[in-house]
């Protein structure tokens, strides 16, 4: 049976979309099939956390369009994101969508992945190196430990109705919390948690530009989260990791913070 023919005007084929998660910023944390992905793409579509070590990686030809967002400014809506990734693959263009860290960690990728499934477009997701686990491998923070943490939480600090969000349980003793996007709300974070329940002694981590030249690991106590962060200036990227494992790898200072936590 031969094939019929695309009508005139019509592209010949559906593009596939590749959600590709770029891990936590060095390009030696990349997977291998996203490398390849960047690569030998023709059109990337990435958001601002990706860096730019990684995006020199594809060909110089590669069409590159940046749907970079922050808190105050956002450059491109969701929905435009979404409009512009199914465009794209209905005009016959794969498209490798580029975002920081684990494209369903907190990345909006399930919405993306749901706009193109409604419009038959193919899907495919590769699995990054999440933030949390590369901030938590270069800082050397174990998120998990047989003597001090069983459950892991990662939560978003800055989303719709923080305050309402039921964080009760989440940290403390044999837990640790791992907060995406809290800089800015630091100081609602703490009192939350301290109404919680938490010992406001217990250790925190502020690790900013985690796996990049710029990383700086930060201590403090949960009560003084808020100044750490204003006197440090730390800036976005940043995430911070609540719980025993991130005391100072001392024996005397784990114990210190094992009780704070209990
Ligand atoms: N999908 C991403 C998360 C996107 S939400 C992932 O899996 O990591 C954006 C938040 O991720 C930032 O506000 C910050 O809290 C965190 N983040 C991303 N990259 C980071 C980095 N290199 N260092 C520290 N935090 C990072």
């Amino acid at each position: 049976m031969r094939a019929i023919p695309p009508s005139p005007g019509q592209p010949s084929r559906i593009g596939t979309v590749h959600l590709v998660g770029a891990g936590p910023g060095d390009p030696d944390l990349l997977t291998l099939r996203a490398a390849r992905l960047i690569m030998q793409a023709g059109l990337i579509v990435h958001d601002g956390l990706v860096d730019p070590a990684i995006l020199s990686m594809a060909r110089s030809g590669t069409r590159m369009i940046s749907v970079a967002k922050s808190r105050s400014r956002h450059t491109m809506q969701q929905d435009d994101i979404n409009a512009l990734l199914v465009r794209e693959a209905l005009a016959g263009n794969d498209v490798v969508r580029l975002k920081g860290g684990d494209p369903f960690v907190f990345g909006r990728g399930g919405e993306e992945a749901e706009a193109c499934r409604a419009a038959s477009v193919r899907v495919e997701v590769v699995p990054g190196i999440s933030s949390a686990m590369g901030a938590a491998a270069a800082a050397q923070i174990p998120l998990t430990h047989r003597d001090h943490a069983s459950i892991v939480s990662f939560v978003a600090g800055q989303c719709k109705g923080l305050t309402d969000q039921d964080w009760a349980g989440l940290a403390g003793k044999g837990r640790t919390l791992v907060i995406f996007m809290g800089i800015a709300t630091a100081p609602q974070i703490t009192e939350k948690l301290i109404a919680d329940g938490l010992s406001p002694e217990v250790p925190v981590a502020v690790i900013e530009n985690a796996t990049r030249a710029a990383m700086r690991v930060l201590r403090s106590s949960l009560a003084g989260l808020a100044d750490l962060v204003v006197r440090e200036k730390v800036k976005s990227p940043a995430l911070i990791v609540i719980g025993a494992v991130t005391a100072e790898p001392d024996t005397t200072l784990r114990s210190i913070a094992l009780e704070a936590t209990q």
